[in-house]
């Protein structure tokens, strides 16, 4: 089975990722590459493959990404054919942190294997409070994430189920409800 989470970045999507790998055994997130440089205690292999924009380029032109977005100006992700088969290849369930586009290429790929789910937030203004707490990107790059944000809220309808993350303990419950109405967990 494919799980594929979007969301706004600042949303929570990596919080409900992390809890869902350390406490089921039966899914792997596939780790995208990407252009963009390693944050806080980021590690290559772990959270992304951390490229070079030249080097990200060659995978293109190797037409080893299944999809791929400029998700924010010359910064590039894409998910590698390669990361799926490894996963699949153990019988695991394949998890995608992707953007809304990303995600909505890959319920088209993927289809009744997939489940599309969006993360979203309350409201664009504790989307803003959260990305500052973080503490991990610029003033500039957080405006950038929150213009895109109110753009990818409108296409939370397109997607399979839509879970609130406002109180986290809630929407995390919710989460498990859903997967174990697919028999995931
Ligand atoms: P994303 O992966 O979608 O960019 P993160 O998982 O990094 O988002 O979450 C952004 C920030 O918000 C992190 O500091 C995280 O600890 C915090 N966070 C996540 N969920 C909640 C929640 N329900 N309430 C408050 N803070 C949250
Ligand atoms: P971040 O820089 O916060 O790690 O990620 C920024 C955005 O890029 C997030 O919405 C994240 O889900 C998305 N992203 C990460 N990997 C991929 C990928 O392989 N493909 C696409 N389309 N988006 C990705």
């Amino acid at each position: 089975m494919i799980l594929i989470f979007c969301a706004p970045s600042g949303s929570g999507k990596s919080t409900f990722v992390k809890y869902l790998l350390t406490r089921y055994n039966n899914f792997e997130l596939s780790v995208s590459a990407t252009s963009r440089k390693p944050r806080g205690t980021e590690q290559h292999g772990v959270e992304y493959y951390f490229l070079s924009p030249e080097q990200f380029r060659q995978l293109i032109d190797e037409n080893r990404l299944i999809e791929y977005q400029e998700v924010y100006k010359d910064h590039f992700y894409g998910t590698l054919r390669s990361e799926i088969e490894r996963i699949q290849a153990k019988g695991h369930h394949v998890v995608f942190d992707v953007d809304v586009k990303g995600g909505l290429n890959l319920k088209k790929i993927f289809g009744k294997d997939a489940v599309a789910v969006f993360i979203q937030p309350p409201s664009v203004e504790e989307l803003r409070r959260r990305l500052e707490g973080r503490g991990t990107d610029s003033k500039e790059m957080i405006e950038q994430r929150l213009a895109k944000a109110s753009i990818e809220m409108q296409d939370a309808p397109l997607f399979d189920h839509i879970i609130i993350n406002d109180k986290l303990d809630d929407a995390l419950k919710e989460l498990e409800k859903l997967l174990k109405s697919y028999n995931l967990i």
